[in-house]
Parts: C-alpha cells; sequence; structure tokens
C-alpha cells in the first residue's frame, strides 16, 4: 500500500439534479494524487452526491470523472477500486470483526490464508490488534468506526472516499481520531476525498478543502489559504466568524468613516467592497500605538467572559456591530475596559481582507 498506487482524479462538469434541485452544479475539481482533500458545506450543499459519484452509486447527468487516465463514469462501484467509509460504519452486526474487516476480500475471491493476513495487517494498522474474533456489537463507537476504515483500506484501494465518518463520535474521540486518520493518510498515501460539514474538522485533516454551496464549488484551496483569504462571502462566513464591513471607495482607494483602509492583499475594482473582520484579528490598541494599522473607533456595548478567552461586542461609528476575541491572561487589555468605554480596534493590513461584488454573486 504505497503513494505509487494511488491516483489522482478528475472531475469535469458534472451536474446532478432530483427534479428543479441541482445536487451538483457543473463542478470541475482535481484531487491531486495522494491528496487529502475534503469537501466542506452546509447540510444539503451536494457533499455527498459527489461522493456517490465517486464511488459509482450516483450517475451524474452530464460530466466526466475520470481516475488517473481512465474515465469511470460507467464503471460500476465494485470495479472502481475505491474504499468507502460511511457515518453510519455499515458494519455487518453478525459478522465478527474479522470477517467485517475480510469482507471485500472474501468478495473478490481473495484465498483464506492471505484473507487472515490481511485483515491482521489492516486490524493492525487502525490499532485494533486482537479485536479479530469480537462481536461488532461489543463495540464502542470509535472502534466500529476504526473497524468500516479498517475494511475500507484491506483491499489497497488507490481512492479512500469518507463521508462525515466521525460526526456520530462524541468531541474528544472524534478530535482525537481525526489526527489519528490524518497520521494514516500520511502512512498509507491514498487519493483521499473526506467529507464534512464540520469547518474545524475541514481546517485539522486537510491538504486542501473544497467548500461548495447549493452544489457549486465557491472555493479551493489550503485551509490557510481558506481562512485567511476567503475568496467570497460565502466562504468568510461560513468558516470562522466574520462581520462584513461595506466600504467606500475614493479615488480608487478603499475608505470607512473618511479613513483610507490600507488592503495590501486587494485587487479588485468593483462598487461594492466589504472587509471582513475577524474577531480573533482586531486588537484593541490607541491612536498613537497603532499607527499602522488600519483604525477604527468603537463603544463597547457587552464583555463576555469564557475561561480561555473574553468576547466583546463593540459599536463602530456606522452602527455595525463587531466582535473582539481576546485571551484571558491575566493584565490583559480586555481586562480594563467596561462597558460605555470609547476604544480604538486595530486590524493589521496583512489580516485585511477585502471581497469585491464579484464575491458576493458568486455566494448568492
Ligand atoms: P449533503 O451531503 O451536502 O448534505 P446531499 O448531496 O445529500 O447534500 O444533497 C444535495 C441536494 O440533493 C439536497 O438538496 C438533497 O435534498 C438533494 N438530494 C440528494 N439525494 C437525493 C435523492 N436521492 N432524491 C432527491 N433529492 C436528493
Ligand atoms: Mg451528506
Amino acid at each position: 500500500m504505497s503513494q505509487s498506487g494511488a491516483l489522482p482524479i478528475s472531475i469535469s462538469q458534472v451536474t446532478k439534479r432530483y427534479g428543479d434541485v441541482y445536487a451538483l452544479d457543473n463542478v470541475d475539481l482535481e484531487v491531486k494524487r495522494g491528496e487529502f482533500l475534503t469537501l466542506l458545506g452546509p447540510s444539503g450543499s451536494g457533499k455527498t452526491t459527489l461522493l456517490m459519484a465517486l464511488a459509482g452509486f450516483t450517475r451524474p447527468d452530464h460530466g466526466s470523472i475520470r481516475f488517473g487516465d481512465n474515465e469511470i463514469i460507467l464503471t460500476p462501484p465494485h470495479k472502481r477500486d475505491v474504499g468507502m467509509v460511511f457515518q453510519s460504519y455499515a458494519l455487518f452486526p453478525h459478522m465478527d470483526v474479522a470477517a467485517n474487516v475480510g469482507f471485500p476480500l472474501k468478495l473478490r475471491k481473495v484465498g483464506k490464508a492471505e484473507i487472515a493476513d490481511r485483515v491482521n495487517e489492516a486490524l493492525e494498522t487502525v490499532q485494533l490488534v486482537g479485536y479479530g474474533e469480537r462481536r461488532v456489537n461489543q463495540l464502542s463507537g470509535g472502534q466500529k468506526q476504526r473497524v468500516a476504515l479498517a475494511r475500507a483500506i484491506v483491499f489497497s484501494p488507490r481512492i479512500l472516499l469518507m463521508d462525515e465518518p466521525l460526526s456520530a463520535l462524541d468531541k474528544k474521540l472524534r478530535e482525537h481520531m481525526q489526527i489519528e486518520l490524518r497520521h494514516l493518510h500520511e502512512k498509507l498515501g491514498m487519493t483521499t476525498v473526506y467529507v464534512t460539514h464540520d469547518q474545524r474538522e475541514a481546517l485539522t485533516m486537510s491538504d486542501r478543502i473544497a467548500v461548495i454551496n447549493h452544489g457549486r464549488l465557491m472555493q479551493l484551496d489550503t485551509p490557510r489559504a481558506i481562512y485567511d483569504r476567503p475568496a467570497n462571502r460565502f466562504v468568510a462566513d461560513f468558516i470562522g466568524e466574520s462581520t462584513f464591513l461595506e466600504l467606500g471607495m475614493n479615488n480608487g482607494q478603499l475608505t470607512f468613516g473618511g479613513d483610507v483602509i490600507k488592503a495590501p492583499g486587494w485587487s479588485g475594482d468593483a462598487g461594492k467592497p466589504a472587509l471582513i473582520l475577524r474577531p480573533e484579528r482586531l486588537v484593541i490598541t490607541s491612536r498613537s500605538a497603532g499607527k499602522t494599522m488600519n483604525l477604527f473607533t468603537a463603544t463597547v456595548r457587552e464583555l463576555v467572559y469564557q475561561g480561555d478567552t473574553s468576547l466583546m461586542y463593540a459599536g463602530l461609528a456606522d452602527g455595525t456591530e463587531v466582535t473582539v476575541r481576546a485571551g484571558t491572561r491575566t493584565g490583559a487589555a480586555i481586562e480594563n475596559i467596561s462597558i460605555g468605554d470609547d476604544i480604538t480596534l486595530g486590524l493589521h493590513p496583512d489580516d485585511t481582507v477585502v471581497i469585491d461584488e464579484a464575491g458576493e454573486e458568486v455566494a448568492s
């Protein structure tokens, strides 16, 4: 099971309609060989439909899907050489762990001795050595999901597809399994398409994230680029927390309340630019100390202590309410602030991300 066996995936103009609903609307997407790519989007955005199209359980109305050089759109699921893990585990309750894991090999008419070897190897990979004779219904949720994973990788597929595999687990186990799956991917090197609606999970696990909404690709990028440079309002809103500040234009410069806004990364020239404000990127400063930053005068409306961080809600001159998240270290700036205070908020130019009207149109 090495990276050399991994295949790139090329999805081109794939559309799937159910009545009036476009579950997939002209999707173009390239998954690199050996990459861990996550499909991230809200419920009903088309994630499962796309995964099922890759697995062969859903036939798109149009478009092409290639694994390596081969068009597979007409290839039945069992001939696609993909491993699949579902949210619901989909294990056979009447079989023991070894029989569940060995099932794909049995289907492929592999001999008994080899099945036993490969099942043991797969169980070792998912850290379930010695569990072969356990009954599935004696296992915890996390163990069941590991069995499902072992079953998906036991026949050395060149592509691994996972649809919300961790969403039934509690938070702590989920976070542990995220790291484990990431390590497993590094070890096995299979091209992996992973589905989640959980942005933090996507940011944690992925080489790249494809954000989708209403069956359309909104942005395809690394986790850092998705978070730091969202391409449009939908992505900025769906990933992390954002307040949008409508900006003005004056002689080609962006302005807010008469002040010029420094936004080095902005190349747009549309009529309706908006600034994305992330709570953790705003700092409390002063006019003199924050000279190199974009500065906003604000009135403190609410302070909320949350243990590791504090939240401050503050109103800007135009009435927009912004959220500021600050650490709760003793002596931190936020400790000395009271409701009703007028303060200065600073935003570093590198954190100043402006989207234009075109961005809004993509998201509408
Ligand atoms: P996600 O996995 O992102 O929650 P899905 O791919 O399951 O989204 O669904 C995308 C859209 O397609 C939704 O509007 C859903 O209702 C619709 N849809 C999916 N499968 C079917 C189906 N078999 N019949 C009718 N509509 C479907
Ligand atoms: Mg789904």
